[in-house]
């Protein structure tokens, strides 16, 4: 389990701020993981505030809700900047469904971390095809701390990085379908890719 490294930096004269990345596939608990970790900020009495992309509507629109629903408040925003104004003053700010903010995300992170405060982003690492996904790669460069988190294959039992859609539409994102998606293992995704073309 992630340890945080220094959590409380109130007293000290300079306050200094890092990057947290948690990734992963679908069905890993990247959400659950971002929930824990600002749950216990906030227990804290820390300034908490988070943020997520406004294209993810899947559920309730001003909660960040993991697949146990388990909510937490959360701020749609429509660009990264944005983050910039409203979380500038925050001792944690938490970034769920990272992966669909635009090229920016990693700028912003670096100019909050910079500033002093933690920066929490939580997000797929990869789509449906199995490539790096958005802003996640360059912001995964610029943490101090990257937690992969892990599903379980539906195929085989094993662990599972990958989101394999069932679905045929080309698009890579699937608003509110989780339905059609399963975790795999690589071989499993592989094998399903394989399967997809002939
Ligand atoms: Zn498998």
């Amino acid at each position: 389990m992630f340890i945080e490294p220094r959590v409380g930096n109130k007293t000290h004269a300079s306050r200094k701020g890092w990057i947290e990345v948690i990734c992963g596939s679908m069905f890993s608990g990247k959400t659950e993981e971002l929930i824990r970790r600002l749950n216990r900020a906030k227990i804290a009495r820390q300034k908490i505030e988070i943020f997520k992309p406004t294209v993810d509507k899947r559920y309730h629109e001003e909660d960040v809700v993991s697949h146990n629903a388990n909510a937490i408040r959360s701020t749609p925003i429509d660009f990264a900047q944005d983050m910039l104004l409203l979380g500038g003053s925050c001792d944690v700010v938490g970034i769920d469904e990272a992966q669909f903010f635009d090229d920016g995300l990693a700028e912003v992170c670096v100019k909050l971390a910079n500033s002093g405060v933690r920066v929490i982003a939580a997000g797929l690492d990869m789509d449906y095809l199995g490539k790096p996904f958005g802003p996640m790669p360059a912001l995964m460069a610029v943490a101090e701390y990257v937690t992969k988190v892990h599903a379980v294959c539906v195929q085989c039992g094993d662990i599972a990085n990958y989101s394999f859609r069932n679905a045929a539409d080309e698009k890579q994102v699937l608003l509110g379908e989780t339905d059609s998606y399963e975790a795999r293992c690589r071989h499993c995704f592989t094998e399903g890719m394989k399967q997809k073309k002939s």
